[in-house]
């Protein structure tokens, strides 16, 4: 028998409480990087958080960097790229929710160096996940990048944040019940390598996210803990998997197609846990139960909820199984078209 080789990269630090930015440089210093530092931001999170970043990085001697970006786009990629390439930084921060993230991660994985994420919100577990989501790169999903070698989450900043990202964080992290179905389904079918741990890991996350459903919102220090620590496993699974797979499923491929549909329509967690209702449904699951707890986290179980038409969703449907053909779902073992995918959606009353 040959073994594949099995790359996992961990995150070696994780910090998650109240006033962790404090601990920013500490961290920097404690993990060898004390000389050059360089930050991507975005306009808002710099005054959120990224000021008091860098001036508590400058006050120990840090010579830092920054670079403001708007969009997760491959153009912002090779801008920060560029930056990182002339300044030699040892080290980068992704200060921001989702987008300033995924540069840096992106960014930084391109240029051989590591990276810090600093989230400011809880929307989706690419806060911690070694996945980016880049536009530009010609493919709807997620590309591998890197883990970053240190998350420092401060819940201060984060139960600040609104409760549609909070809510958008708990369908991400729900989404996982039908992704690891696929990657299970994947596995039997297809024989493609399936993690126990990983998929495990993956799923505990969910279950404990719907257990607490109702106290993951803003000012919620508890809730918001859960939620933290279920992102950062869903992103570590991921991490161990070497893939997506233990967070993305049918119900991302719902996700994406509908982003090629109705671009910027709704977060990235909303639409995929709508997606998980209808693909629970699809397995046979007890998708009225999913469907209460996302409500109960306060996340749209409906087409009109997400601001989406219901044609668009059942167009989404039929489209979803073309946007990773390679990827093995429940959506290849029932093939919807126009007239079941409607079904689909008027069954688990999206729309
Ligand atoms: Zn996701």
């Amino acid at each position: 028998m040959t073994l594949k080789l099995h790359r996992m990269q961990l995150p070696r630090e994780v910090l998650v409480g109240r006033g962790t930015l404090e601990l920013v440089s500490d961290t920097c210093e404690k993990l060898g990087f004390s000389k050059t530092i360089f930050v991507v931001a975005g306009e808002k999170t710099l005054k959120i958080a990224g000021n008091r970043v860098i001036n508590s990085l400058k006050q120990t001697g840090m010579k830092v960097g920054d670079m403001l970006v708007t969009s997760p786009t491959l153009w912002n990629v090779r801008a920060v790229e560029m930056k990182i390439k002339k300044k030699k930084p040892q080290l980068v921060l992704g200060i921001g929710g989702g987008a300033k993230i995924d540069v840096a991660k992106l960014s930084s994985a391109r240029c051989g160096i590591p990276y810090f994420s600093v989230p400011t919100t809880a929307s989706h577990d690419g806060i911690a996940s070694p996945l980016a989501s880049i536009k530009g790169l010609g493919k709807p999903f997620s590309v591998m990048a890197q883990s970053p070698m240190a998350i420092i989450a401060d819940t201060d900043v984060i139960m600040k944040s609104s409760q549609r990202l909070i809510a958008s964080g708990c369908g991400d992290v729900i989404a996982k019940i039908t992704a690891v179905r696929d990657w299970r389904l994947a596995h039997k079918v297809n024989g493609e390598y399936y993690g126990a741990y990983a998929a495990s890991l993956a799923l505990m996350s969910a279950k404990l996210v719907m257990e607490n459903a109702d106290s993951i919102k803003p000012n919620d220090e508890e809730g918001l803990h859960v939620l933290l620590e279920a992102l950062i496993s869903c992103g570590v699974a991921m991490a161990i998997a070497g893939s997506s797979r233990p967070g993305s499923g049918a119900e991302h491929m719902f996700s994406h197609a509908l982003d090629t549909i109705t671009p910027n329509c709704a977060l990235h967690g909303e639409q995929c846990g709508l997606g998980t209702i209808m693909m629970a449904h699809l397995y046979e699951l007890d998708w009225r139960h999913i469907r209460d707890k996302l409500k109960s986290a306060s996340a749209p179980t409906t087409a009109k909820e997400l601001g989406v038409k219901g044609d668009d969703i059942v167009r989404a449907l039929v489209k979803a199984r073309a946007v990773r053909p390679e990827r093995y779902t429940i959506l290849q073992e029932k093939i919807l078209d126009e007239h079941s995918a409607r079904r689909v959606a008027e069954t688990t009353e999206v729309i």
